[in-house]
């Protein structure tokens, strides 16, 4: 229920709760009305106390019971009528001359101390407000960065396992190019008939289990062929250079292809530059990607191209066939220079897939570039990031 204190009222709305409390005034019939008279001249003494002392609202409260009662409430007494009441006369005096006017000068001056209260109010309601509001502002903008914090570790999160899984899948080319590697140049040179293993003991059966090519088969890694196989003559394994992985991998009928890209001449300063620029990401063991036929650092595995490296690389060589992918591997001291072979660029063009995912192996993606002759050239380098 509305209290006439309240100081969020509405000024004119707190006059009609304390007028309203004003007229409630109840009479019995079994009091002599004389006795209301007696206490209407005690009301407006109270009255008239109150307003002296500036307690106003009391003032008023009781100026309008008086009126209430002696206008509204007293004449509909049993016995009014009948009564003869020597204070009448007097009473209306009162009325006219204490009551009424009383009653209206102090309704304006609580209008006017209820309108100073509201004003009040209202500035300390606005500075309230204001106050709330900075402080949901301040609340808004502290959650937007403990979510931005927490989103940021989030992505480090992936990132480390990204990255995780990437040295794995690197650690597993490495080991798969390793194990090719010793399996290309360490098979064993079967011994020769004539000299047993162990002398006095007979050495194992002549046919070689690790060579399952065809004799027809020009296509096989090995530089020798079934017919020299377990020969007495044969010394120790010697290599021809023509079937080094540069032109070993490319089949027979892409000679003309690779014999129609421009020769490239890649100054060995290059990546002696872009090992300097990229120095700093590679003490992190992160890799550096820089667009220059496609260049890449590989901080802490050998150079070769992962997955990701040859759909990078595709996109290039597919606009320029010359285009070679040069990897740095700071750690093995290796660069390798790439390029995909047609096989290579068949499959990774049609390649969907993204991130590290196989692909196939045999025949080879990629070669050695045989296109490039590294020079002594000067070069200057100019790092956009
Ligand atoms: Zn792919």
């Amino acid at each position: 229920m509305s209290d006439h204190t309240d100081v969020s009222l509405l000024p004119e709305e707190r006059v009609r709760i304390l007028t309203k409390k004003g007229s409630s005034v109840e009479i019995n019939d079994d009091m002599p009305p004389r006795r209301y008279f007696r206490s209407g001249m005690e009301m407006i003494r109270m009255a008239n106390i109150y307003s002296d002392e500036g307690n106003i609202e009391h003032a008023f409260l009781l100026y309008n019971k008086y009126i209430t009662l002696f206008i509204e409430k007293l004449p509909k007494h049993r016995d009014y009528k009948t009564t003869n009441i020597p204070e009448k006369k007097d009473t209306l005096k009162k009325l006219k001359d204490v009551a009424f006017p009383q009653a209206e000068i102090l309704k304006k001056a609580l209008l006017r101390r209820f309108e100073q209260e509201y004003s009040e109010y209202l500035v300390k309601k606005k500075s309230e407000d204001e106050a709330l509001a900075q402080e949901q502002s301040k609340k808004r903008a502290l959650d937007a960065e403990r979510e931005r914090v927490a989103d940021m570790q989030r992505r480090q999160r992936e990132q480390e396992q990204f990255s995780a899984f990437e040295e794995m899948i690197r650690r597993q080319e490495l080991e798969k190019e390793r194990q090719r590697v010793v399996q290309e140049f360490a098979t064993p040179v079967p011994p020769s008939p004539d000299t047993p293993l162990i002398p006095g003991i007979q050495g194992p059966p002549l046919v070689s289990p690790t060579l399952p090519q065809s004799p027809g088969d020009n296509n096989h890694q090995y530089n020798r062929s079934p017919s020299t196989i377990g020969t007495p003559s044969m010394g120790p394994p010697t290599f021809d250079r023509s079937l080094k992985p540069g032109t070993l991998v490319s089949p027979g009928n892409n000679n003309t292809m690779m014999d129609a890209l421009r020769q490239l001449s890649v100054p060995a300063e290059l990546c002696r530059s872009f090992l300097r620029l990229a120095e700093a990401n590679t003490s992190r063991a992160v890799e550096t990607c820089g667009i220059l036929c496609g260049k890449l650092t590989h901080p802490t595995q050998t150079a070769f191209l992962s997955s990701v490296d040859l759909h990078t690389h595709c996109s290039y060589q597919i606009m320029l066939p010359e285009a070679i992918a040069i990897v740095c591997s700071p750690k093995f001291n290796e660069i390798g220079y790439f390029r995909l072979t047609d096989r290579g660029t068949d499959e990774i063009s049609t390649c969907k897939q993204k991130g590290f995912h196989p692909h196939s192996k045999d025949p080879p993606l990629f070669t050695h570039a045989a296109h490039i002759t590294i020079t002594s050239d000067t070069v200057s380098m100019m790092d956009l990031r």
